[in-house]
């Protein structure tokens, strides 16, 4: 073993795969075997793994200015043009933006800056933050506590206490229905608990709640037809903020711009990284209402500093990245090619998987899906242990195909946005021979 400690990794495991190369949506081993890339690495590479202008806007910036900070007065101009390109295209009024590194450090920003703005008009009290269960928002201290994921909590001693977070139900039909409930009385169910709890807090103690339009880590949760309109009309009518986090559904994942768009939310604040830059470079983006920036101009003036920032804001490489790859989604009509292709991806799921004795669900919108596998398909009954991802994991892998457990025995799609229905069409066939295999060991 390497001396490295590795990421969301099991620490008694040993490497299982060093990747070489890529193409296309492929990936190749240092064994020479070749794999299409389902989850376009970690719900990132958008563009594939060989889009050569991407590259070359990189290595151009890199030989012309490796590097500057943009604190203090400083800025360079593929930052400027960065900024007011996405500021164009978010559904964020007046749209300011503060760079960072990553999805996790993206969500730290904002929570930070939610702070400031709160504490500048003066109602600090207004601090608390709501987030789902099973949400998952990325592992530094404030976005790990807000994180739901048993793994990214336990031994940590998360969620950090002072950080006031508030939990309330995943939208989860599938998993949390009971009884005969139908899907509206789930809604109506899940809503009336977090009203409860929000009275029971105090609104005026509530900042913000934090969302995936659909979830990624924790499953793919698509929430059923009518809960977002509902949920913006409570979090609205209690002057609670809507904080969507797009770091995996923004940029054409969910067959449209953005999962806001695709999934009926407006947003006041939004948190971009991966398809950004489609993993290229790393790079995220904290959207903020003007509004909220113009509030947080005078208490950095009083401290002489707005005092949040990182050596790598706004790094010139990754802002040439961004800028690439945005003009590339563009010219090259990725969103509309995602939503046809995403369509095409989520019918053949359902047409191939539906009746498949290990699946209970296949969810998704556009070019994001998964299975949930079940021992039982008639009573939903869940793989002991939540092997079931695993299991299929390694089944796929070793008929030539990536993809990635999510909540235990959920098996998650999210391939490069360029992939094509051919492709699609030798990826699923792949997934059902390695789905077949794996039958016996969990029914
Ligand atoms: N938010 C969401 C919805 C994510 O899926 C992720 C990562 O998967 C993050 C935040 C954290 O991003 P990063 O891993 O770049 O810190």
């Amino acid at each position: 073993m390497a001396p490295v400690v590795y990421p969301t990794t099991n620490l008694t495991a040993t490497e299982q795969m060093c990747l070489e190369r890529g193409e296309g949506i492929y990936v190749f081993d240092d064994k020479g075997n070749k794999y299409i890339e389902g989850l376009a690495g970690l719900w990132c590479t958008s563009l594939g793994y060989d889009n050569k202008e991407v590259i070359a806007a990189i290595t151009d910036q890199l030989n012309t200015l490796p590097f500057s900070h943009t604190f203090g007065g400083k800025t360079h101009q593929p930052l400027i043009d960065l900024a007011e390109k996405l500021a164009a295209m978010v559904p964020v009024d007046d749209a300011y933006i503060f760079f960072g590194n990553s999805g996790s450090d993206a969500n730290d920003s904002h929570y930070k800056m939610l702070r400031y703005y709160f504490n500048a008009i003066g109602k600090p009290e207004k601090r608390k933050i709501i987030t789902r269960e099973r949400g998952y928002h990325g592992v530094t201290v404030a976005a790990g506590s807000l994180t739901s994921l048993p793994a990214n909590l336990a031994h940590f001693d998360a969620p950090v206490e002072a950080l006031s977070i508030l939990r309330t139900d995943a939208p989860h039909y599938y998993t949390g229905r009971k009884g005969n409930e139908t899907e509206a009385q789930f809604v109506d169910r899940i809503l009336q608990n977090l009203e409860d709890q929000i009275l029971a807090e105090d609104p005026d103690t509530i900042a913000a709640m934090i969302m995936e339009p659909i979830t990624g880590a924790s499953g793919v949760i698509v929430p059923p037809e009518g809960y977002y309109e509902k949920l913006q009309a409570l979090l609205r009518k209690h002057g609670i903020l809507v904080w969507a986090d797009e770091v995996i559904t923004g940029f054409g994942r969910t067959g449209a711009d953005f999962g806001c768009t695709t999934m009926g939310i407006k947003p006041d604040l939004m948190t971009f990284a991966k398809q950004l830059s489609s993993a290229y470079f790393p790079i995220s983006a904290s959207v903020i209402p003007g509004w909220m920036y113009k509030e947080m101009v005078a208490p950095s003036n009083e401290v002489g500093v707005f005092g949040h920032g990182y050596t790598y804001s706004g790094h010139p490489a990754a802002c040439a990245a961004a800028l690439k790859t945005l003009e590339i989604y563009e010219r090259d009509n990725l969103f509309g090619h995602a939503a046809e292709v995403g369509d095409y991806l989520q019918a053949e799921l359902r047409r191939i998987f539906t009746d498949h004795p290990l699946v209970g669900e296949v969810r998704g919108k556009g070019l994001i899906a998964a299975l949930e596998l079940v021992s039982n398909k008639t009573t939903g009954a869940t793989i002991a242990g939540g092997k079931g991802g695993a299991v299929a994991v390694k089944a796929c892998q070793d008929n030539g195909v990536i993809l990635r457990a999510v909540a235990g025995n959920a098996l998650a799609f999210c391939p490069p946005l360029i992939i094509t229905k051919p492709e699609i069409d030798d990826m699923l066939t792949r997934v059902k021979t390695a789905l077949d295999t794996s039958y016996e060991s969990l029914k």
